[in-house]
């Protein structure tokens, strides 16, 4: 296992290696799918207003390209 290589993304899409600890037992992982980030409020403009100035709201899900993830690496061999 290098930087570069492919890795599964936590929500197993094909992604990339990007840093590897000193001790192999992590891995940064940069994946260039979307990801669910959050939800969040934002104003509803296909509704009418409720009065003036003032938006219905609606829940929106955000979601991020290229997060990395830090994923532990199961070992392959044990080492005890
Ligand atoms: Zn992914």
């Amino acid at each position: 296992m290098k930087v570069g290589d492919a890795y599964r993304c936590p929500d197993n899409h094909w992604a990339r290696i990007v840093w590897i600890s000193e001790n192999g037992k992590l891995i940064g992982v940069k994946c260039a799918q979307k990801h669910f980030s959050k939800m969040t409020r934002v104003a509803d403009l296909t509704k009418s207003r409720v009065s003036p100035g003032r938006y219905p709201s609606r829940d929106k899900k955000v979601f991020v390209r290229n997060l990395v993830f830090l994923m532990s690496v199961v070992p392959t061999e044990k080492t005890l």
